[in-house]
């Protein structure tokens, strides 16, 4: 019967491609299933070589099985080379095989994955529960549908802003990678539930202000999440202006939508997976990243998303290493070596990523926050079910090890005027690092204070506001293992009022 069949559509394929115009796309109606796929057929350039955006024939491939989808010739030949092959679905409707494939038989995002209001209320209790550990704070609202987006704060006193540290940890720029979002909305909970009892979790929330956005692309993360398109990566920007939102492949790639290199990010291409928008921060979810951090400057954070194992550091910008090159990438070794990977047989791997338009090239170059992007998990980017605790733990190894640098060694400075010592809003510039590639970081208006991470050794710094006279700190000295602490009263300037 299935033999049959596979032979029809053999000839029907052999018409359709003498029919079809040239460039027009296969017809792929089968979904397939291939199990027992040795490691080196997972290579680069191999048969089975599943990168990020090759997501039209080869859906998925976590550890030795592949869902794909094949026209009958395919599967026919893939079985012949001695595969062993299940057709699991048949659809001309290619959706309905992604679905298939990513949901299961019951087509619907399974547990333990979370919808974002179940995200949100369970949080919301937190907020209940525990006021003084966790605070809600709504940094946006989404492009299209105009949904809150919120922002979690955790610290020893959430209620209010305090003169600490800040970390930050997102999830799901793009929606598809719905990890992300699981990680995050865990770790919130560790944070709260085990302050006071896990002595470790107590020493991050008493010296840090962590914040938490689980979902920063709401609108895609439910269109995946409901169940209605688990391929969608963008938000659900109505691009076209049609009136019809949320249909594939519309909407802006919010992770190409930070104004650092814009147009070296993406693409200009609406149709595409990385559109980038028509010009940055044309979407509300960049935006409302973009208050967050002028809300609070963060010293470490970590972009969550999906799929390859690595993590990626600022910044690969042709010969041009980042100004903290050497740190970031001891940084970022530090984590992706605590991070195991799913097979088991070694850790996260590291890399410099490109320099344009991304959330953590912005917060670094910008805003000075040492931004990692965490690639969890291999070969999918919606895992399946099972898969989802191991990830998750792994990657709250790799959130430990980021944490234990919010100990130092490095520099934490507050500024004051002398007179009055009332905090003033300072650069704060190590000349010999920072070129111009960045830009100057500053102190916290309300606090006067700064935090930069640095290698023990000698810096230059100088310190600066207008209508004062700048302090210059010629050599410096920066401790090994802990926060050099440095309090600077800034003069008046003589011609200022
Ligand atoms: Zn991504």
């Amino acid at each position: 019967m299935r033999l049959v069949r596979h032979l029809a559509g053999i000839f029907l394929l052999s018409t359709c491609v003498l029919a079809a115009a040239p460039g027009e796309a296969v017809k792929r109606t089968l979904l397939v299933e291939v199990t027992g796929i040795p490691a080196k057929e997972q290579a680069k350039g191999a048969r089975f070589d599943y990168s990020d955006y090759n997501r039209v024939a080869l859906l998925s491939l976590v550890r030795d099985r592949a869902m794909l989808l094949a026209t009958p010739a395919e599967a026919e030949a893939l079985k012949r080379d001695g595969y062993q092959v299940t057709v699991i679905a048949e659809n001309p409707d290619e959706l309905a095989l992604y679905r298939r494939a990513f949901y299961g038989a019951s087509l619907k995002l399974p547990a333990p994955y979370h919808r974002y209001d179940e995200i949100v209320a369970r949080a919301d209790e937190l907020v209940k529960l525990h006021p003084e550990r966790i605070a809600r704070i709504q940094i946006g609202e989404t492009t299209q549908y105009h949904r809150p987006i919120y922002a979690y704060r955790v610290s020893s006193d959430a209620r209010h802003s305090q003169p600490k540290p800040g970390v930050m940890f997102n999830g799901c720029h793009h929606s598809d990678e719905v990890m992300g979002a699981e990680i995050v909305f865990t770790l919130l909970q560790k944070l709260v539930l085990e302050y006071g009892t896990n002595p470790e979790v107590t020493a991050w929330v008493d010296r840090c202000e962590i914040f938490l956005v689980p979902v920063v692309n709401v609108d895609g993360h439910d269109i995946v999440t409901s169940g209605r398109d688990p391929r969608w990566r963008k938000n659900a920007r109505d691009v076209n202006g049609d009136g019809v939102a949320g249909v594939f492949p519309e909407g802006v790639d919010v992770n190409r939508g930070y104004d650092f290199n814009w147009a070296m990010g993406g693409t200009d291409r609406p149709e595409k997976d990385s559109y980038r928008g028509r010009h940055p921060f044309s979407e509300a979810e960049n935006r409302a990243m973009r208050h967050l951090a002028e809300l609070k400057p963060f010293l470490l954070s970590i972009s969550y998303h999906s799929q390859g194992e690595v993590i990626y550091y600022p910044w690969a910008w042709g010969a041009q290493a980042a100004p903290d090159d050497a740190l970031l990438r001891e940084i970022a070794g530090e984590v992706a070596a605590k991070i195991p990977t799913m097979s088991g047989g070694g850790t996260y791997a590291v890399s410099p990523g490109g320099p344009s338009s991304q959330s953590y090239v912005w917060l670094y170059g910008r805003k000075g926050d040492f931004d990692f992007i965490i690639e969890t998990g291999k070969g999918t980017h919606l895992f399946a079910p099972e898969e989802v605790p191991g990830i998750i733990a792994a990657n709250l190894e790799g959130v430990r090890a980021l944490m234990a640098r919010t100990d130092g060694p490095g520099l934490a400075v507050r500024v004051t005027d002398a007179a009055t010592a009332r905090p003033l809003r300072a650069e704060v510039w190590l000349p010999r690092i920072e070129n111009e590639t960045v830009d100057r970081r500053a102190t916290e208006s309300e606090f006067g204070c700064y935090w930069r991470l640095l290698r023990p050794g000698f810096y230059e710094l100088i310190i600066s506001a207008p209508g004062y006279e700048p302090a210059v700190f010629p050599g410096l000295v920066v401790a090994p293992g802990k926060w050099t602490n440095l309090d600077v009263r800034l003069q008046p300037s003589s011609t200022a009022k």
